[in-house]
């Protein structure tokens, strides 16, 4: 198993960076009109678990590691 990234004080992943490879985007013409809104959107996996959307700068968004 991979190590899993550190955990801020509050409970924050601190993992910022994507897992090569994982990185997918949102094709909300396919989903339906709904969905338009959220078009483009970038997700990633995190090595804690998580799939959390990345900022324009490709980091990943701060987001709470599942609970074990
Ligand atoms: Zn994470």
């Amino acid at each position: 198993m991979n190590a899993k990234p550190a955990v801020t004080p509050d409970g924050y992943c601190a993992n910022t960076q994507p897992v090569p490879g994982t990185t997918k985007q949102v094709n909300g013409h396919a989903l339906g009109p709904k969905f338009l809104k959220m078009h483009g959107r970038r997700y990633a996996d995190c090595p804690c678990g998580r799939r959390p959307s990345l900022t324009d700068r490709g980091r990943l968004r701060r987001h709470k590691p599942p609970e074990k």
